[in-house]
Formats: structure tokens, C-alpha cells, sequence
């Protein structure tokens, strides 16, 4: 824990799964010295005061930002241009200006002309989340052994960066600096891909005529139950991430495209081979990612095996 907080006010614009998660875990670590909040419907506003996880929640984005020293933006990425213009002339001097946006190219083009040369702006994505949205969504751990990724534009001042660094570091995540348009190639095909290919294969099995609609509910351990949850993610969030990252996800579709072509050809041609080697290359990749603890290998199956292991009663 902090013994002295990185931040005397941080103000967080916006407060669902990452804003609040954000808050509930600057305020475990003390983290800032003061948090206040705001959100944009008064029904959200009025629940954030209801929870008491923040110092103070305020009517206006303006009123949020003064006298700040951390300003995060928690909001979709195509509502980022907007906000900053409105709390531009209202930043303090030397104010830290952030985001958590998926998509970091476009959130640098909306926001940076707004910004005033006095403050620092250092966009971030927190690469952890769940499918879950809103002021009781979040959680404290959800950043812990997580990536922070900081994507600075040229001339932002390296203490600023630092600065924020040591926030999210706080907050439990591992924090890499690399640029936008980085960062939007490397999600393209880590997160955006994969909600694309889910938010598919949920929609063509749910247009399936020769299927009931309740054999795919009741048989959908086989694989496709991971890609439900998968597409049960937030429908403004995933419209702004595919509008914001259009050529990075297109870049990767295509190249997807021409992979799917070479399995459709295997599976048509019988050609066990080509389909061995290319799932035993891909098994390799998911043991990668357990053992840099990135994931569990824990099965879970949404049955806890608690109750397999229990005694009768
Ligand atoms: P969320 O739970 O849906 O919360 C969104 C917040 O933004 C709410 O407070 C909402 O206000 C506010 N908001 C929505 N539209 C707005 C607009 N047009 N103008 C101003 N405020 C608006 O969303 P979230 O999951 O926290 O996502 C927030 C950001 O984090 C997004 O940019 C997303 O790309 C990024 N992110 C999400 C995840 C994830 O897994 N969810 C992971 C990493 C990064 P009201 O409640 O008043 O409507």
C-alpha cells in the first residue's frame, strides 16, 4: 500500500467496469489523495454516490477536472473528442490527461487538438476486462498481473509518463510503452479479431434454421459457450472499438481470411495433416499463455467443483 499518493485528486470521467474498477482500486492502494467522479446520466451518478467508493461525485465533467492532477477518461472511444473539448479550458496547469480507450490512434486524433499545451497527455489501455458493464460491474483486482499499455505522442514530458506509470502500477498491472499505431496492430488480432469472430459465429448459430434455438443453448459446452460470453461484451463499446481501429481490424481480416481458406481446403481435401500440424501450433500457444500466467489452465465448465467434491448431506 501507498504511503504517500501518487496523485493529490484524480478525476475520473465516466464510471462503468474500468472507471470504477479504477476507483475501487486507487482507493485500496491510496492511490490519490481525494477521487471524485462523474458520469454522464444522473441515474449513473446517483448509484456512484450511492456506493461511496469515491470522495465526491460531481454534476458536470467541467466541475470533475478542476484542479485535478490526474484526469481519466473511462468512457467509449467515440465519445473521447467531445469530452476533451468540453474539459479543455478547465484543466489545470500541469494536469495529466489519460484515457483507458481500446483503440489508441483514434483517441490521440479526437483528443490530442483539444488539449491546452499545459497539459500532459498520455493516453492508456488497460488490457483486462470482463463482458460486464456499469457503476457495480467493477472490481479492484481486476488490473492485477494485467497489461497497462501507455502510448505517449512525441514531446509528452517522460515524468508524466512516469508518473502514470507508477499509478497503474499501483493498480496491479504491468506497464509497457509503445506508440498508437502499435498498439492498435498488436489488439487488432489479440482482442478485436476474436470479439468479431465471436459477436459471428453467436449471431450465425442463433440464424440457424435446421438448429432449435434451445439445442443451442442446452448443447453449448462444446466450444461455443466461450463465444457467448465473448459476445456479451457492450454493444457501444465494440461499435466505437471497430469504427476507431477500421484498417488495423481489416488488415487482419484479410490475413484471417486467407488462414480459414487454407483449413476450408484441408477439411474439404481430407488432409489430416495440415489440420494436425496447425492445431498442435496453436495448442503451443495457449500453454505460452498459462505459463506467463496470463490465463488458468484450471477448467472451470461454469460448474464448481466444490459441489463434485462435497459430502452428502
Ligand atoms: P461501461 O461499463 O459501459 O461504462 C461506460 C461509462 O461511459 C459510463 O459511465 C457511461 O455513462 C459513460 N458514457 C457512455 N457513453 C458516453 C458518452 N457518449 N459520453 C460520455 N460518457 C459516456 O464501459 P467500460 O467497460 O468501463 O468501458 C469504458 C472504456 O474502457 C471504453 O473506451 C473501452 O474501450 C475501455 N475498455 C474496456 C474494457 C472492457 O473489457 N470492458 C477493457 C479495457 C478497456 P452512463 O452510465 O451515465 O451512461
Amino acid at each position: 500500500m501507498n504511503a504517500t499518493p501518487i496523485f493529490k485528486k484524480v478525476a475520473l470521467i465516466g464510471f462503468g467496469l474500468i472507471g470504477g474498477s479504477i476507483a475501487r482500486g486507487a482507493r485500496a492502494q491510496r492511490l490519490a489523495g481525494e477521487i471524485v467522479a462523474t458520469a454522464r446520466s444522473a441515474k449513473t451518478r446517483a448509484r456512484v454516490a450511492e456506493l461511496g467508493i469515491v470522495d465526491r461525485v460531481e454534476e458536470t465533467n467541467a466541475e470533475a477536472v478542476r484542479d485535478a492532477d490526474l484526469v481519466i477518461l473511462c468512457i467509449p472511444v467515440g465519445a473521447c473528442g467531445p469530452v476533451a473539448q468540453e474539459i479543455a479550458p478547465h484543466l489545470k496547469a500541469g494536469a495529466i490527461v489519460s484515457d483507458v480507450g481500446s483503440v489508441k490512434g483514434a483517441v490521440v486524433r479526437d483528443m490530442a487538438p483539444h488539449l491546452p499545451a499545459s497539459a500532459q497527455f498520455v493516453p492508456a489501455h488497460p488490457v483486462a476486462g470482463t463482458e460486464h458493464s456499469g457503476p457495480d460491474s467493477g472490481f479492484a483486482e481486476l488490473f492485477i498481473n494485467r497489461w497497462c499499455i501507455l502510448t505517449p505522442p512525441q514531446g509528452t514530458d517522460p515524468a508524466a509518463v512516469d508518473k502514470l506509470r507508477a499509478f497503474w502500477t499501483g493498480l496491479g498491472a504491468k506497464v509497457e510503452v509503445m506508440t498508437a499505431d502499435h498498439h492498435d496492430m498488436v489488439l487488432a488480432i489479440t482482442s478485436h479479431l476474436p470479439h468479431l469472430i465471436a459477436y459471428t459465429i453467436v449471431g450465425t448459430a442463433d440464424e440457424l434454421g435446421q438448429v432449435t434455438s434451445s439445442e443451442v443453448i442446452n448443447f453449448s459446452a462444446g466450444g461455443f459457450r466461450d463465444f457467448t460470453r465473448i459476445a456479451a461484451s457492450d454493444p457501444t463499446m465494440w461499435r466505437d472499438v471497430f469504427l476507431a481501429n477500421k484498417d488495423a481490424v481489416l488488415e487482419m481480416l484479410g490475413t484471417f481470411n486467407e488462414d480459414l481458406s487454407k483449413l476450408t481446403r484441408a477439411i474439404r481435401r481430407g488432409d489430416g495433416d495440415a489440420l494436425f500440424e496447425h492445431f498442435t501450433r496453436t495448442r503451443a500457444i495457449r500453454r505460452g499463455i498459462v505459463e506467463i500466467g496470463q490465463d488458468s489452465a484450471a477448467a472451470d465448465f461454469g460448474r464448481p467443483l466444490a459441489n463434485l467434491t462435497k459430502e452428502p448431506e
